[in-house]
Protein backbone atom coordinates (compact mmCIF):
# COMPACT_ATOMS: atom_id res chain seq x y z
CA UNK A 1 0.00 0.00 0.00
CA UNK A 2 1.15 3.58 -0.84
CA UNK A 3 0.88 5.80 1.62
CA UNK A 4 0.80 9.43 -0.13
CA UNK A 5 -2.61 10.48 0.53
CA UNK A 6 -3.85 11.98 -3.12
CA UNK A 7 -5.90 14.23 -4.09
CA UNK A 8 -7.76 14.19 -7.68
CA UNK A 9 -9.68 17.09 -9.15
CA UNK A 10 -11.23 16.53 -12.57
CA UNK A 11 -12.96 13.28 -13.66
CA UNK A 12 -13.23 13.88 -17.47
CA UNK A 13 -11.83 12.00 -20.60
CA UNK A 14 -8.60 11.81 -19.07
CA UNK A 15 -8.76 12.80 -15.28
CA UNK A 16 -11.01 9.72 -14.66
CA UNK A 17 -8.97 7.07 -16.56
CA UNK A 18 -5.26 8.60 -14.65
CA UNK A 19 -7.04 8.87 -11.04
CA UNK A 20 -8.22 5.22 -11.59
CA UNK A 21 -4.69 4.58 -12.25
CA UNK A 22 -3.51 5.34 -8.57
CA UNK A 23 -6.58 3.83 -6.99
CA UNK A 24 -5.10 0.51 -8.76
CA UNK A 25 -1.55 1.44 -8.00
CA UNK A 26 -3.15 0.95 -3.99
CA UNK A 27 -2.57 4.95 -3.51
CA UNK A 28 -5.38 6.35 -1.08
CA UNK A 29 -7.34 8.81 -3.68
CA UNK A 30 -10.26 11.42 -2.99
CA UNK A 31 -11.61 12.75 -5.69
CA UNK A 32 -13.60 16.02 -6.53
CA UNK A 33 -15.40 16.89 -9.52
CA UNK A 34 -17.55 19.60 -10.10
CA UNK A 35 -20.41 17.91 -12.15
CA UNK A 36 -20.63 15.78 -8.76
CA UNK A 37 -22.39 12.71 -10.63
CA UNK A 38 -19.35 11.92 -12.01
CA UNK A 39 -17.33 11.48 -8.86
CA UNK A 40 -19.65 8.24 -8.29
CA UNK A 41 -18.09 6.05 -10.61
CA UNK A 42 -14.57 6.44 -8.51
CA UNK A 43 -16.42 6.18 -5.36
CA UNK A 44 -17.15 2.51 -6.66
CA UNK A 45 -14.06 1.86 -7.26
CA UNK A 46 -12.53 2.67 -3.28
CA UNK A 47 -12.16 6.37 -3.86
CA UNK A 48 -13.15 9.03 -1.07
CA UNK A 49 -15.13 12.08 -2.06
CA UNK A 50 -14.62 15.45 -1.56
CA UNK A 51 -17.20 18.02 -1.04
CA UNK A 52 -14.86 21.02 -2.15
CA UNK A 53 -11.62 21.85 -3.34
CA UNK A 54 -10.69 22.92 -0.06
CA UNK A 55 -11.76 19.86 1.96
CA UNK A 56 -9.60 17.94 -1.16
CA UNK A 57 -6.46 19.88 0.01
CA UNK A 58 -6.94 19.83 4.07
CA UNK A 59 -7.50 16.13 3.88
CA UNK A 60 -4.85 15.25 0.93
CA UNK A 61 -0.69 15.75 0.46
CA UNK A 62 -0.63 15.94 -3.03
CA UNK A 63 -3.33 17.23 -5.13
CA UNK A 64 -3.43 16.87 -9.09
CA UNK A 65 -5.80 18.75 -11.25
CA UNK A 66 -6.86 17.66 -14.95
CA UNK A 67 -9.58 19.89 -16.06
CA UNK A 68 -9.98 22.26 -19.24
CA UNK A 69 -8.44 25.37 -19.31
CA UNK A 70 -7.18 28.61 -17.32
CA UNK A 71 -10.76 29.38 -16.28
CA UNK A 72 -11.36 26.01 -14.50
CA UNK A 73 -7.98 26.37 -12.90
CA UNK A 74 -8.74 30.09 -11.66
CA UNK A 75 -12.12 28.79 -10.51
CA UNK A 76 -10.82 25.98 -8.40
CA UNK A 77 -8.49 28.19 -6.99
CA UNK A 78 -10.31 30.78 -6.07
CA UNK A 79 -13.61 30.30 -5.96
CA UNK A 80 -15.74 29.36 -2.72
CA UNK A 81 -14.60 26.52 -1.01
CA UNK A 82 -11.11 26.89 -3.38
CA UNK A 83 -7.66 25.44 -2.83
CA UNK A 84 -6.75 28.89 -1.54
CA UNK A 85 -9.14 29.09 0.91
CA UNK A 86 -7.38 26.34 2.92
CA UNK A 87 -5.02 26.86 6.04
CA UNK A 88 -2.49 24.57 5.13
CA UNK A 89 0.89 24.58 4.35
CA UNK A 90 3.78 21.68 3.09
CA UNK A 91 1.31 20.61 -0.03
CA UNK A 92 2.07 19.88 -3.12
CA UNK A 93 -0.72 21.21 -6.17
CA UNK A 94 0.04 18.95 -9.64
CA UNK A 95 -1.61 20.95 -12.55
CA UNK A 96 -1.69 18.75 -15.52
CA UNK A 97 -4.05 20.64 -16.92
CA UNK A 98 -3.19 22.25 -20.66
CA UNK A 99 -3.07 26.12 -19.90
CA UNK A 100 -0.79 29.07 -19.50
CA UNK A 101 2.69 29.23 -18.70
CA UNK A 102 1.33 32.85 -17.08
CA UNK A 103 -1.20 31.04 -14.87
CA UNK A 104 0.97 28.54 -13.77
CA UNK A 105 3.89 31.00 -12.95
CA UNK A 106 0.69 33.78 -10.83
CA UNK A 107 -0.51 30.22 -8.85
CA UNK A 108 3.12 28.98 -8.31
CA UNK A 109 3.57 32.29 -6.61
CA UNK A 110 0.35 32.09 -4.74
CA UNK A 111 1.06 28.82 -3.21
CA UNK A 112 4.26 29.75 -2.73
CA UNK A 113 3.38 32.65 -0.28
CA UNK A 114 0.92 30.51 1.26
CA UNK A 115 3.97 27.64 2.21
CA UNK A 116 2.57 25.09 -0.53
CA UNK A 117 4.25 24.03 -3.65
CA UNK A 118 2.88 23.92 -7.27
CA UNK A 119 4.17 22.05 -10.02
CA UNK A 120 2.75 22.46 -13.78
CA UNK A 121 3.32 18.88 -15.18
CA UNK A 122 0.77 18.51 -18.66
CA UNK A 123 1.01 15.71 -20.19
CA UNK A 124 1.22 14.16 -24.36
CA UNK A 125 -0.94 10.75 -25.00
CA UNK A 126 -4.53 10.56 -24.89
CA UNK A 127 -7.21 8.70 -23.31
CA UNK A 128 -5.43 5.18 -24.41
CA UNK A 129 -2.41 6.15 -23.01
CA UNK A 130 -3.96 7.77 -19.55
CA UNK A 131 -5.69 3.86 -19.14
CA UNK A 132 -2.42 1.85 -19.63
CA UNK A 133 -0.32 4.86 -17.68
CA UNK A 134 1.41 5.58 -20.84
CA UNK A 135 1.67 8.79 -20.61
CA UNK A 136 4.69 11.30 -21.19
CA UNK A 137 4.70 14.36 -18.38
CA UNK A 138 6.44 17.55 -19.02
CA UNK A 139 6.88 19.38 -15.39
CA UNK A 140 8.05 22.80 -14.82
CA UNK A 141 8.72 24.08 -11.05
CA UNK A 142 10.29 23.29 -7.91
CA UNK A 143 12.94 20.42 -8.18
CA UNK A 144 12.37 18.85 -4.29
CA UNK A 145 8.76 18.88 -5.03
CA UNK A 146 9.14 17.19 -8.31
CA UNK A 147 11.58 14.56 -6.67
CA UNK A 148 8.20 13.88 -3.99
CA UNK A 149 5.85 13.49 -6.79
CA UNK A 150 7.99 11.03 -9.47
CA UNK A 151 6.84 8.02 -7.91
CA UNK A 152 3.07 9.13 -8.42
CA UNK A 153 4.29 10.54 -12.01
CA UNK A 154 5.78 6.54 -12.65
CA UNK A 155 2.15 5.33 -11.97
CA UNK A 156 0.70 7.83 -14.91
CA UNK A 157 3.87 7.97 -17.29
CA UNK A 158 6.23 6.29 -19.48
CA UNK A 159 8.41 9.63 -19.13
CA UNK A 160 8.35 12.09 -16.59
CA UNK A 161 10.59 15.06 -17.40
CA UNK A 162 11.57 18.26 -14.84
CA UNK A 163 11.46 20.88 -18.10
CA UNK A 164 12.71 23.90 -15.59
CA UNK A 165 10.87 26.76 -13.48
CA UNK A 166 7.17 27.60 -13.27
CA UNK A 167 5.65 27.47 -16.32
CA UNK A 168 8.09 25.41 -18.80
CA UNK A 169 5.46 22.51 -18.75
CA UNK A 170 3.01 24.26 -20.02
CA UNK A 171 5.29 25.95 -22.71
CA UNK A 172 6.68 22.13 -23.55
CA UNK A 173 3.57 21.21 -24.28
CA UNK A 174 1.99 23.57 -26.48
CA UNK A 175 5.03 23.39 -28.62
CA UNK A 176 3.64 19.78 -28.88
CA UNK A 177 0.20 20.41 -29.46
CA UNK A 178 1.28 22.25 -32.09
CA UNK A 179 2.61 19.49 -34.08
CA UNK A 180 -0.31 17.57 -32.99
CA UNK A 181 -2.35 19.59 -34.79
CA UNK A 182 0.15 19.87 -38.03
CA UNK A 183 -0.19 15.87 -37.72
CA UNK A 184 -4.09 16.51 -37.65
CA UNK A 185 -4.75 18.92 -40.20
CA UNK A 186 -1.76 16.98 -42.60
CA UNK A 187 -3.61 13.74 -42.41
CA UNK A 188 -6.98 15.34 -43.41
CA UNK A 189 -5.42 17.19 -46.13
CA UNK A 190 -3.54 14.64 -47.80
CA UNK A 191 -6.74 12.17 -47.29
CA UNK A 192 -8.79 14.76 -48.97
CA UNK A 193 -6.77 15.10 -51.82
CA UNK A 194 -6.35 11.53 -52.35
CA UNK A 195 -10.01 11.31 -52.47
CA UNK A 196 -10.18 13.90 -54.95
CA UNK A 197 -8.48 11.41 -57.14
CA UNK A 198 -10.54 8.82 -56.51
CA UNK A 199 -8.21 7.03 -54.27
CA UNK A 200 -10.32 5.86 -51.08
CA UNK A 201 -8.85 6.10 -47.26
CA UNK A 202 -8.22 2.62 -46.74
CA UNK A 203 -6.36 2.29 -49.44
CA UNK A 204 -4.24 5.98 -48.35
CA UNK A 205 -4.11 4.60 -44.06
CA UNK A 206 -2.70 1.11 -45.43
CA UNK A 207 0.04 3.06 -47.52
CA UNK A 208 0.61 5.93 -44.41
CA UNK A 209 0.67 3.30 -41.59
CA UNK A 210 3.28 0.83 -43.55
CA UNK A 211 5.66 3.58 -44.35
CA UNK A 212 8.24 6.16 -42.77
CA UNK A 213 5.12 8.21 -41.69
CA UNK A 214 3.63 5.70 -39.76
CA UNK A 215 2.42 7.00 -36.31
CA UNK A 216 0.63 6.03 -33.14
CA UNK A 217 -1.84 8.95 -33.44
CA UNK A 218 -2.05 8.37 -37.55
CA UNK A 219 -3.20 4.74 -36.85
CA UNK A 220 -5.36 6.06 -34.40
CA UNK A 221 -6.95 8.79 -36.38
CA UNK A 222 -6.65 7.47 -39.47
CA UNK A 223 -9.12 4.37 -38.03
CA UNK A 224 -11.70 6.79 -36.62
CA UNK A 225 -11.66 8.48 -40.17
CA UNK A 226 -12.44 5.22 -42.06
CA UNK A 227 -14.81 4.75 -39.19
CA UNK A 228 -16.76 7.73 -39.46
CA UNK A 229 -16.16 7.86 -35.92
CA UNK A 230 -15.63 11.65 -34.42
CA UNK A 231 -16.62 10.83 -30.49
CA UNK A 232 -14.11 13.34 -28.97
CA UNK A 233 -11.22 11.44 -27.29
CA UNK A 234 -9.40 14.71 -27.37
CA UNK A 235 -11.91 17.42 -28.31
CA UNK A 236 -11.43 19.93 -30.84
CA UNK A 237 -12.11 22.92 -28.94
CA UNK A 238 -9.03 22.11 -26.67
CA UNK A 239 -6.67 22.06 -29.01
CA UNK A 240 -8.23 24.83 -30.26
CA UNK A 241 -7.75 26.45 -26.66
CA UNK A 242 -3.92 25.23 -26.97
CA UNK A 243 -3.10 27.20 -30.44
CA UNK A 244 -4.76 30.47 -28.78
CA UNK A 245 -2.27 30.02 -26.08
CA UNK A 246 0.15 29.30 -28.27
CA UNK A 247 0.00 32.16 -29.91
CA UNK A 248 -0.32 33.95 -26.78
CA UNK A 249 3.08 33.00 -26.13
CA UNK A 250 4.36 34.41 -29.38
CA UNK A 251 3.83 31.45 -32.01
CA UNK A 252 3.41 33.00 -35.56
CA UNK A 253 5.24 31.26 -38.23
CA UNK A 254 4.00 30.32 -41.92
CA UNK A 255 2.25 27.09 -40.89
CA UNK A 256 1.11 27.45 -37.25
CA UNK A 257 -0.72 30.67 -38.46
CA UNK A 258 -2.92 29.07 -41.12
CA UNK A 259 -3.44 25.47 -38.41
CA UNK A 260 -4.64 28.35 -35.82
CA UNK A 261 -7.10 30.13 -38.60
CA UNK A 262 -8.50 26.56 -39.28
CA UNK A 263 -9.08 25.37 -35.79
CA UNK A 264 -10.45 28.65 -34.88
CA UNK A 265 -12.79 28.67 -37.88
CA UNK A 266 -13.79 24.62 -37.07
CA UNK A 267 -14.48 25.23 -33.35
CA UNK A 268 -18.19 26.47 -33.52
CA UNK A 269 -19.15 23.54 -35.52
CA UNK A 270 -17.17 20.73 -34.18
CA UNK A 271 -15.34 22.12 -31.23
CA UNK A 272 -17.35 19.37 -29.11
CA UNK A 273 -16.45 16.41 -31.48
CA UNK A 274 -12.20 14.89 -31.62
CA UNK A 275 -9.80 16.73 -32.78
CA UNK A 276 -9.92 14.76 -35.98
CA UNK A 277 -13.20 15.98 -37.06
CA UNK A 278 -11.01 18.86 -38.51
CA UNK A 279 -11.55 16.68 -41.45
CA UNK A 280 -15.11 17.61 -41.65
CA UNK A 281 -13.43 21.10 -41.94
CA UNK A 282 -11.32 20.67 -44.43
CA UNK A 283 -13.60 18.60 -46.52
P1 LIG B 1 -12.87 17.03 -20.49
O1 LIG B 1 -13.21 15.62 -20.73
O2 LIG B 1 -13.55 18.11 -21.24
O3 LIG B 1 -13.02 17.30 -18.88
C1 LIG B 1 -12.85 18.58 -18.37
C2 LIG B 1 -12.84 18.54 -16.86
O4 LIG B 1 -12.64 19.90 -16.40
C3 LIG B 1 -14.14 18.04 -16.21
O5 LIG B 1 -13.84 17.38 -15.01
C4 LIG B 1 -14.86 19.36 -15.93
O6 LIG B 1 -15.82 19.29 -14.91
C5 LIG B 1 -13.70 20.21 -15.47
N1 LIG B 1 -14.00 21.65 -15.56
C6 LIG B 1 -14.19 22.39 -16.68
N2 LIG B 1 -14.44 23.67 -16.35
C7 LIG B 1 -14.41 23.73 -14.99
C8 LIG B 1 -14.59 24.78 -14.06
N3 LIG B 1 -14.83 26.04 -14.46
N4 LIG B 1 -14.48 24.49 -12.74
C9 LIG B 1 -14.22 23.21 -12.33
N5 LIG B 1 -14.04 22.18 -13.17
C10 LIG B 1 -14.13 22.44 -14.49
O7 LIG B 1 -11.31 17.31 -20.73
P2 LIG B 1 -10.12 16.25 -20.90
O8 LIG B 1 -10.14 15.73 -22.29
O9 LIG B 1 -10.11 15.34 -19.72
O10 LIG B 1 -8.87 17.26 -20.81
C11 LIG B 1 -8.43 17.82 -19.59
C12 LIG B 1 -7.17 18.64 -19.86
O11 LIG B 1 -6.17 17.77 -20.40
C13 LIG B 1 -7.35 19.76 -20.89
O12 LIG B 1 -6.56 20.85 -20.51
C14 LIG B 1 -6.84 19.13 -22.18
O13 LIG B 1 -6.37 20.12 -23.08
C15 LIG B 1 -5.73 18.26 -21.65
N6 LIG B 1 -5.40 17.06 -22.45
C16 LIG B 1 -6.38 16.28 -22.98
C17 LIG B 1 -6.03 15.16 -23.72
C18 LIG B 1 -7.07 14.27 -24.35
O14 LIG B 1 -6.71 13.48 -25.22
N7 LIG B 1 -8.33 14.33 -23.95
C19 LIG B 1 -4.69 14.82 -23.92
C20 LIG B 1 -3.71 15.62 -23.32
C21 LIG B 1 -4.08 16.75 -22.60
P3 LIG B 1 -17.37 18.91 -15.26
O15 LIG B 1 -17.41 17.40 -15.29
O16 LIG B 1 -18.12 19.50 -14.15
O17 LIG B 1 -17.67 19.54 -16.59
Amino acid sequence: MNTTKIGWIGLGNMGNPMSQQLIDAAYPVTVYNRSKEKAETLRSLGAAVASSPKELIELNEVVFMMVSDDQAIDDLFNGTDGLLAANVRGKVIVNMSTVSPGISKAFSQLCKEQGNYYLDAPVSGSVKQAETGQLVIMVGGDESAFQQVKPIFEKLGKLNKRIGDSGSGNTAKLAINTLLGFYAQGLSEALVFAQQHHIPNEAMMELINNSALSSVFIKIKGDAIINENYNAAFALKHIAKDLRLAKDEGLDSPLANVLFQTFQQAEPEYGNEDIIAIMKQIR
